[in-house]
């Protein structure tokens, strides 16, 4: 973790460094309100988040939402929308929805989707799947607990203070996928790639968890993938995700 010092180190680009000072000073605001008012972490615990800062990247990342959102139900309402990126602490975490039309999604992942066409698959399915929750409405929803050994904890996504974090069922997790794909559709874009991520997933014995069994994704993937009409491939083969 970069230690705090190296926050006020002043570099060239002076702009950058006053935007981590305010992020920074968000969250020490954040963790002090926490402190004498856990009631208001527990209800948005998004100002605890690591959020970084990077306007290359935040462009990018708001682009590649909008694109998405234009083809969702709330094409009418995209400035109600926030993207942020996230260093999230568990390198495994991807995205984020909390509610609110505020979507997070993780840094490294949107640094690598920038430049590398691969990684730009699986970021946008990240991103898909994080704005249909938010559509959804999933963060305002009672749900069933679906058990979940490995469940996401406030300090995997790199919360600060005493915030708590719920996982959403493994019904909602499916109904996220179910509607992103409903969305790439819509833009154009190959389900079949979606299809790839996730048998790239298991080739790499990436079997999810209890509210993201891979197997389950890619057979629901491959159910509405074969439902549709999808673009053919120039090679008629899927690209590669990475
Ligand atoms: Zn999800």
């Amino acid at each position: 973790m970069k230690p705090v010092a190296a926050i006020f180190r002043l570099r060239e680009d002076q702009a950058v460094e006053m935007s981590k000072l305010r992020v920074f000073m968000r969250r020490m605001f954040a963790a002090w309100l926490c402190l004498i008012l856990p009631s208001a972490c527990s209800v948005n615990p998004r100002f605890l988040l690591p959020i970084a800062s990077d306007q290359k990247l935040e462009a990018f990342l708001a682009e590649e939402g909008a694109r998405l959102l234009l083809v969702s139900e709330n094409a009418h309402i995209p400035m109600r929308y926030n993207f942020y990126l996230v260093k999230f602490a568990r390198e495994d975490i991807l995205g984020l929805s909390l509610g609110g039309h505020d979507i997070f999604i993780s840094y490294e992942l949107t640094r690598r989707a920038y430049t590398q066409q691969g990684y730009r698959w699986l970021f946008r399915h990240t991103l898909a799947h994080e704005i249909a929750h938010d559509v959804l409405g999933h963060a305002g929803m009672t749900h069933e607990p679906t058990f979940n050994a490995n469940s996401i904890t406030g300090s995997d996504l790199g919360l600060l203070g005493p915030a708590v974090f719920y996982n959403y069922s493994r019904t909602f997790e499916l109904a996220a996928d179910r509607k992103a794909l409903e969305y790439w559709q819509r833009i154009g874009w190959d389900c079949r790639i979606w299809i790839a991520i996730l048998e790239n997933f298991l080739a790499q014995n990436y079997l999810g968890d209890a509210a993201h069994p891979t197997e389950e994704r890619l057979r629901q993937a491959i159910e509405v993938c074969n439902s549709a009409d999808r673009p053919a491939a120039a090679d008629g083969r899927a690209p590669l995700t990475n």
